[in-house]
């Protein structure tokens, strides 16, 4: 065999060992009205609890009529890069409702959520720079933090403590300091103390940066983490995704004109990525009409969750996220196969997505569960899933 051949088969079969090879299984969403999220997958019918199409937005018939009114008009393909050919007025049309339902001057759209986060954090933080990141942030933070020649630290998850020690012991150190942290926390469900964050950032003269992929749609009437308890807080840099609550596929960033300015001219991957395909940016106009029409909508997912933590005598959720913890890799795989044979879909989170020991079943509400199947998944669970949550909690921190 050639080396490169080995090389792979040896990775897999250490991850094969460890309970931590992934596979790509076909899952296909169907429409079934008055039936939820389905999924077709192992050519079984399924009640999804892992999709993150929050509102059921891809599946809605004026989202995708824009889609497709958009494809008959302009074709499938953007065809070259925003700065070359590629920047479709639709595109425009996107950053300027972005940016009004944010309330920022301006507002960016990027291929992908994680394009964004790629081409956003090098552009801003170089040489001399630091980056103060949260634990638990998502990986193309992390990724973003590596692409750039800025110093990396991390913080303890939401330890605004730690993250003013920091900040107290080296921020003279430093030009510019940027801190970045999810809004809502991809695996665990919690929100980051935003608030708090922005007082510390501006008595530092810190930049700060959320991704909130999955607040948008969901929290504060859609706007998402930034904007809780009625108030709006100072968080320069909003970043988050069209791929989640919005039902279909790109990134953005909300942040002052001069900001949006910058990246046009230095984000790579916005220079050097081929632009969204028209139809994306359609689609994500629609939904977001539907979003600020329908606030009632936006509150169901967070309130399906809660009525799932309650049922189950869990600390409220705090977001459309839960996670039960199971500790290892086998024990998340099972419990999420005993589900499959009930017909729910929770896909099992294993590491490196989260910390060893700490493998979990993610369970993610959508405004179109059924109160009956959520309660017969509580029954289940109660019965049949032996989760520990309080191990995240006494888990050492890095
Ligand atoms: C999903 C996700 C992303 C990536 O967004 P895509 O549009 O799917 O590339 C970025 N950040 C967080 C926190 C996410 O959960």
């Amino acid at each position: 065999m050639n080396s490169l051949d080995a090389f792979a088969n040896a990775k897999l079969s250490d991850l094969e060992r460890g309970a931590l090879r992934r596979h790509i299984t076909e899952t296909r969403r169907e429409l079934w009205p008055d039936e939820g999220p389905i999924v077709f997958r192992n050519g079984r019918k399924l009640v999804s609890f892992s999709c993150n199409d929050y509102l059921n937005l891809s599946q809605h018939p004026a989202v995708k009529a824009a889609a497709v009114a958009a494809i008959e008009a302009y074709g499938t393909g953007a065809g070259a890069s925003r700065l070359v050919t590629g920047n479709h007025s639709l595109f425009a049309e996107l950053e300027s409702r972005l940016a009004k339902f944010k309330g920022t001057d301006a507002a960016l759209v990027f291929g992908s959520g994680y394009l964004a986060n790629l081409g956003i954090i090098p552009a801003l933080a170089g040489e001399g720079d630091l980056i103060l990141i949260d634990e638990l942030s998502h990986a193309c933070l992390h990724a973003g933090a590596r692409l750039s020649s800025a110093q990396t630290r991390t913080f303890r998850h939401n330890n605004i403590d730690h993250a003013r020690k920091i900040l107290k012991a080296d921020r003279a150190r430093f030009r510019h300091v940027l801190l970045v942290t999810d809004g809502v926390f991809s695996m665990d469900g919690d929100l980051a103390p935003i608030a708090d964050l922005a007082a510390l950032c501006a008595e530092h003269d810190v930049w700060l940066m959320s991704d909130d992929a999955h607040g948008l749609g969901v929290l504060a009437e859609g706007r998402g983490s930034s904007f809780l308890d009625g108030k709006r807080a100072d968080v320069p840099l909003q970043m988050g995704t069209l791929s989640k609550a919005i039902g279909g596929y790109g990134g953005y960033l909300c942040a002052s004109a001069p900001v949006i300015e910058l990246l046009k001219t230095r984000a790579r991957t916005l220079l050097f990525a081929t632009g969204l395909p028209p139809a994306s940016a359609a689609a994500a106009i629609a939904a977001l009409d539907i979003i600020e029409r329908e606030p009632e909508l936006t509150a169901k997912p967070l309130a399906k969750a809660r009525a799932f933590t309650r049922a189950l005598n869990l600390p409220d959720a705090q977001s459309p996220i839960v996670p039960l913890v199971l500790g290892t890799a086998e024990a998340a795989l099972d419990a999420s196969r005993m589900l499959e044979d009930e017909g729910f879909l929770v896909v099992a989170i294993r590491p490196p997505t989260v910390a060893e020991g700490t493998a979990r079943l993610r369970f993610a509400f959508s405004a179109a569960h059924k109160d009956e199947d959520i309660a017969r998944l509580v029954a289940l669970v109660a019965e049949r899933v032996p989760f520990r949550n309080e191990i995240v909690a006494c888990l050492p921190s890095s």
